[in-house]
């Protein structure tokens, strides 16, 4: 792939807020100030996702359904022709707000980090929250199929697996014991834990960043295909490395890269999306320009002489902590060194 004048896909993180405290959250939400904008600037940050013409958005956060007016937000960007999909843990999705949910956006994933509850709560930092993903899929599941059988427009769920080292023998569980208890699901993604965030922490890495190994195996093409063979035959599965998003100069050069534009809460446009480091504003910069910076920050020298070297998951933890640090804000570099030290547990509430 060429690098395209303007991004294919934007994510849009809403909150910072957060029932859950994952122990690999990217964003670091529940644990600092959710920066949401109010609801006139909320629509303004839409507008200018619609203006950029992306092949879709994805609304994430911290936890998107906590966001007074998201509902709105989405219908805004959805009647403007954008596909808007939602990932949520679920925690908060109560069976009112569904049929809201089914209009505004085109899909919702939501997130699943194993087939226990033993082995999802402990990742997710919260005793309870498999039973509230699972009470969340059935109500997508129930609406699905109303919606299926009433000759209205289809809603499209899917569950959404963070593979980590803690959840790894459980991916082919997802697909034979959680998968068929929804008959109505349309999809199911592995993705290898990406090194951003708190999985970037020294003490993550070592011990629930998967192995080579592993990530090499999830991103390979017969895992995928073995996977599809255990799902049911009306589920679309996929699982990837994640790699794309590492930025490495030699795959920038291959076209191997994810053309995302990352916008925090408060409108903040992040260069790379699996990195800190704001290179504007959507309330404020014209989407031309901040697609040119961040183009450019994937050039920097020191992007692409920390980046270029690395050659293991534990290495990309390496770089992501430099890059962090060196792009990050002097509110973003204080808020990383006060981050607790990963220990493994067996328990929730404790990550
Ligand atoms: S649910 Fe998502 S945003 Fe919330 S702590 Fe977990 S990974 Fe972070």
């Amino acid at each position: 792939m060429e690098i395209p004048d303007r991004p294919l896909e934007i994510i849009w993180d809403v909150t910072y807020a957060c029932p859950l405290r994952c122990s690999h959250c990217y964003s670091e939400s529940g644990r600092r100030p959710s920066r949401q904008l109010d609801r006139e600037r909320m629509l303004r940050v839409a507008d200018a996702i619609v203006a950029m013409e992306p092949y879709g958005v994805s609304i994430a956060g911290g936890e998107p359904l906590l966001v007074r007016g998201i509902v709105e937000v989405a219908e805004r960007m959805t009647a403007a022709g954008t596909k808007v999909a939602l990932f949520t843990s679920g925690w908060t999705l109560r069976p009112e707000m569904v049929d809201d949910i089914a209009r505004a956006f085109s899909s919702v994933s939501v997130s699943l980090d194993g087939a226990t509850a033993e082995v999802h709560d402990r990742i997710r930092g919260r005793r309870g929250s498999f039973e509230r993903a699972l009470r969340a899929l059935e109500l997508l599941d129930e609406a699905a199929r109303e919606r299926r059988l009433g000759g209205r427009e289809r809603l499209s769920f899917g569950i959404d697996c963070v593979v980590v080292r803690g959840n790894f023998h459980q991916v082919e569980d997802v697909c034979t014991a959680i998968a068929p208890r929804f008959p109505d699901l349309g999809s199911l993604s592995f993705g290898a834990v990406v090194p951003e965030g708190l999985a970037s922490r020294a003490g993550f890495a070592e011990h629930e960043l998967l192995s080579d190994d592993q990530a090499a195996l999830l991103g390979s093409g017969e895992y995928g295909a073995r996977l599809r063979s255990l799902a049911p035959p009306f589920v679309r599965v996929s699982a990837t490395d994640n790699l794309a998003l590492q930025m490495h100069p030699d795959r920038v050069r291959e076209g191997i890269f994810f053309p995302v534009l990352q916008i925090e809460p408060d409108g903040a446009v992040r260069a790379m999306a699996a990195y800190e480091g704001t290179v504007g504003n959507v309330l404020t910069d014209s989407p031309a320009e901040l697609w040119r910076r961040a183009v450019e920050r994937w050039h920097d020298p020191f992007v692409v002489g920390t980046l270029a070297p690395v050659r293991t998951m534990r290495e990309w933890a390496e770089a992501t902590r430099a890059i962090d640090h060196r792009f990050g804000s002097e509110a973003d570099r204080a808020r990383m060194d006060r981050r607790p030290e990963f220990r493994p547990t067996a328990a929730p509430d404790m990550g």
